[in-house]
């Protein structure tokens, strides 16, 4: 039997809607996004509801849907607020990486796949006179896709920053090799801005070598960790973190960023905010 009324047809073999013409939904589903927390601890989401609204402040509200695992939706009231979370950098909670993405109307929430995420990564070690939008590409290639080479970046940076889309199953990428005019071999090494919890053993986002997939694949631990701490940009903040996008206004500013004190006293601190007294959730977003 077949049925046909507005936006929706009923045949032997399935439903078909078409929600272009569910009015009510559209503007709805335009305020919604999708989150995964980069994490193997089990993530409340009253917790990170209450959270995200301490420190996002969305002036229409906010709900937080539970979907399956550490994947929610985020249910905002206005699209503005929406907009500016996702435009805004990247975010951490409890150390954590967010990674956030726009759902569209017909895709199945826990079917969505977010595995990419936007991080701005420090190169450091490049040779003299290879700081260039040029360079920045081919690094961003390299590690994923380039989304935005800083023009910032000047000839004598201490390091090219760049912000680049990486893949957040695949091991993050320590180093890479240049070869230059001169036929000489540099290796070149990256340091990635608010960096959240990964592993040392794989080198993974979201668990520590502790709870490594590869203990099950090996008879003992070999002890050797390729991956450590070095990989984060020696910005250590654990608290609400502002800075400008981009940082520098001058050249003479960008030299002085590049030293790790300067680049710190340039971060506007806030405090951050305890909804319970029992344990300290964070927040954190990284302008960049
Ligand atoms: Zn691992």
């Amino acid at each position: 039997m077949d049925l046909n009324i507005e936006g929706l047809t009923i045949e032997d073999d399935g439903l078909t809607i078409n929600l272009d013409v569910d009015v009510p939904v559209a503007p709805i589903l335009e305020n919604c996004l999708i989150d995964r927390v980069l994490s193997d601890k089990q993530i409340r989401a009253k917790y990170l509801e209450e959270c995200m609204k301490q420190h996002w402040r969305p002036g229409r509200g906010l709900d937080v849907i539970h979907v399956e695992q550490n994947k929610f939706l985020l249910q905002f009231g206005h699209k503005a607020d929406a907009y500016n979370v996702i435009t805004e950098g990247l975010w951490t909670y409890d150390n954590a990486n967010l990674v956030i993405q726009k759902i569209s109307p017909g895709e199945v929430a826990k079917d969505v796949l977010l595995n990419n995420m936007e991080i701005s990564i420090q190169v450091h070690g490049l040779p003299c006179g290879y700081v260039s939008e040029k360079i920045g590409a081919g690094c961003g290639a390299f590690l994923g896709e380039l989304r935005e080479y800083d023009s910032k970046n000047w000839v004598h940076s201490k390091y090219m920053r760049i912000r680049v889309e990486i893949n957040i199953n695949q091991p993050l990428k320590r180093d890479m090799k240049l070869r230059t005019n001169n036929g000489k071999c540099v290796t070149v090494y990256f340091k990635y801005e608010k960096l959240g919890t990964f592993c040392f053993r794989c080198g993974v986002l979201g668990h520590t070598y502790k709870s490594c997939p590869m203990i099950y694949d090996e008879e003992a631990d070999n002890g050797v960790r390729l991956w450590s701490n070095e990989l984060k940009s020696s910005y250590k903040g654990s608290s609400i973190v502002k800075v400008n996008k981009w940082l520098k206004d001058s050249k003479t500013m960008m030299k002085e960023a590049q030293d790790t004190q300067c680049w710190n006293k340039m971060c506007l601190t806030i405090i951050p905010k305890s909804f319970d007294d029992n344990k300290v959730l964070k927040i954190d977003n990284w302008y960049c």
